[in-house]
């Protein structure tokens, strides 16, 4: 029987924003292992701000398999953490507080700066490069370097490996800047699959000696920041809608504007300034096509009798996407459906 490398991954319990922790655990199975069969793990909750040093187990939850092609027979395990019960959440689990919903859906589109020395990679070791302009979607060494498209392609043959769902990719309008785009049917797939892009993208630069930057706003001056739009519908948007329900639904976002912002990722002031296609961080606003606005309203929305999807603007490159989705649903589930 082949031996598999199991890699545990899970969220550890740092605030605001939550670190990816991972170990591997070793153990045999006929073919490549379906969750059912993944067995509970441990780990020390000490040493991850999960647990006091007395009482420090914490319970590892399989929930999601993903095959890794770095490894032989090797698979990433995205995991819950427990309480030492092995049924109740801990605290910090925020997976475990998303309501289900296989007839949500979510697109999210992470960008993300690649790191070099505590700078963007590109940008010269004093001072900075020509202003923004041709970096988004661009081509050429001038416009991306040398060598970051090639971890890009990896990173995507990767993910595409895993069976992560990415709907596509592209350089980003700041220098060393990019963005990947996932999309996932039910409530917490999508994130899943964020969290574990994530992974493997951090893993993958440790061997080109980079960092992946995750801050919102990490150049100061007029340089993009980084953000995770959050597109979202649910059965009753995509089947139903209409314009008094789409209207009921933005009162309740409107209402909620400081609950979301608590949870879209930090230092997000920074960002959310109504420059470079944002809204300021104290406003709440919608409209079509509008890159300014909170929550963007798609054309094909509008031209379909408000029925389809929406684009929450304002979660950033660092927020966790299971406290985004969340937060997304509890909102929703506010307004009654006519
Ligand atoms: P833009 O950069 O113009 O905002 P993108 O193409 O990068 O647009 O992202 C649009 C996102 O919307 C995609 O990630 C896609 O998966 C998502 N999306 C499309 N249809 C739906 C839907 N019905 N429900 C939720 N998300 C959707
Ligand atoms: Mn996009
Ligand atoms: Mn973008
Ligand atoms: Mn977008």
């Amino acid at each position: 029987m082949p031996k598999f490398k199991l890699e545990y991954i899970w969220l550890d319990g740092y605030t605001p924003v939550p670190n990816l922790r991972g170990k591997t655990q070793i153990k045999e199975f006929d073919s490549f292992p379906t969750l059912e069969q993944l067995p509970n793990w441990g780990f020390d909750g000490s040493s991850t701000q999960q647990a006091e040093g007395r009482s420090s187990d914490c319970v590892l939850k399989p929930v999601a398999i993903y095959p890794d092609s770095t490894r032989t027979n090797g698979a990433i395990v995205m995991c819950e953490v427990m309480m030492p019960d092995g049924v109740t959440p801990h605290p910090s689990n925020a997976r475990a507080t998303i309501l289900d919903d296989p007839g949500a859906w979510f697109g999210f589109e992470q960008e993300y700066f690649l790191y070099e020395n505590g700078r963007p990679l590109g940008f010269p070791k004093d001072g900075y490069p020509a202003p923004q302009g041709p970096y988004y979607c661009g081509a050429g060494y001038s416009a991306v370097g040398d060598v970051a498209r090639q971890i890009v392609e990896e990173h995507l043959d990767l993910c595409l490996d895993a069976g992560i769902n990415h709907e596509g990719i592209n350089a980003e309008v700041a220098k060393g800047q990019w963005e990947f785009q996932i999309f996932g049917k039910g409530s917490k797939k999508c994130a899943d699959e964020v969290w574990v892009a994530r992974y493997i993208l951090m893993r993958l630069c440790e061997s080109y000696g980079l960092d992946v930057e995750f801050h919102c706003k990490p150049i100061k001056g007029d340089w993009n920041g980084s953000g995770m739009h959050c597109n979202f519908s649910t059965t009753f948007m995509r089947e139903t809608g209409g314009k008094e329900y789409f209207e009921a639904l933005m009162a309740a976002f409107e209402k909620n504007v400081n609950e979301h912002i608590a949870v879209y990722g930090p230092d997000n002031h920074l960002r959310l300034t109504g420059l470079h296609e944002t809204q300021a961080i104290d406003k709440f606003s919608y409209g079509i096509a509008d890159r300014g606005a909170s929550i963007r309203v798609p054309h094909s929305f509008a031209n379909n009798g408000y029925k389809g999807y929406l684009e929450d603007r304002r979660p950033n490159s660092q927020g966790d996407p299971y406290q985004i989705a969340s937060r997304v649903l509890k909102t929703i589930a506010e307004v009654p459906i006519p």
